[in-house]
């Protein structure tokens, strides 16, 4: 049996495509409204709340609806591993649920570990950005993501679209 290490692909005859990934990059909350500045206040708080106590990472994430309500939602872990949920899609899936037919204006995520320290704004997960995505499309407008580091850098999307090429979708996108 011959073992492949690599397929070599001839690149100059296929028509390649690129995706773009374009982000902002804020130093502190205060570069933000108001509004906006609550939002994150109300992920940190849900952060704190999480139940991690396996991993020891703490996820929180809020979402700011077209009515001004914030929901809320952080990592709920348990022993039997995979049947926890991100904080993403628990804040998702209860505006799903409680809020159907509202808006999603922004969306923020943040985490910190009790085990290490890291400096970098937390990103969402494979699987929490598609089923971000899922939301996204539904109400045909941009969610803006504000993903926050403890120490207080943001990173912001402006949309979940783009942290998602190529994502899967029932209708296909070409
Ligand atoms: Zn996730």
């Amino acid at each position: 049996m011959r073992w492949l290490s690599s397929i070599d692909h001839n690149i100059s005859n296929m028509e390649l495509q690129t995706f773009t990934c374009s982000f902002e990059r804020l130093s502190s909350r205060e570069e933000v409204s108001p509004e906006l500045q609550g939002l994150i206040d109300a992920s940190i708080a849900a952060m704190k709340a999480a139940y991690a106590p396996y991993s020891g990472f703490s996820v929180g994430a809020a979402l700011l609806l077209e009515n001004g309500v914030i929901v809320i939602g952080n990592n709920q872990e348990n022993a039997a591993y995979p049947s926890g949920l991100c904080a993403e899609r628990v804040a998702f899936f209860a505006a799903g649920a409680q809020y159907p037919n509202l808006r999603i204006i922004a969306a923020a995520v943040v985490a910190s570990s009790a085990q290490y320290t890291h400096g970098d704004p937390v990103t969402p997960c494979g699987g929490c950005r598609q089923s971000m995505l899922e939301y996204e499309l539904k109400q045909q407008h941009s969610i803006p993501l504000y993903m926050i580091s403890p120490t207080g850098e943001i990173i912001v999307s402006p949309s979940i679209k783009q942290l998602l090429p190529l994502y899967f979708e029932s209708k296909g996108r070409f």
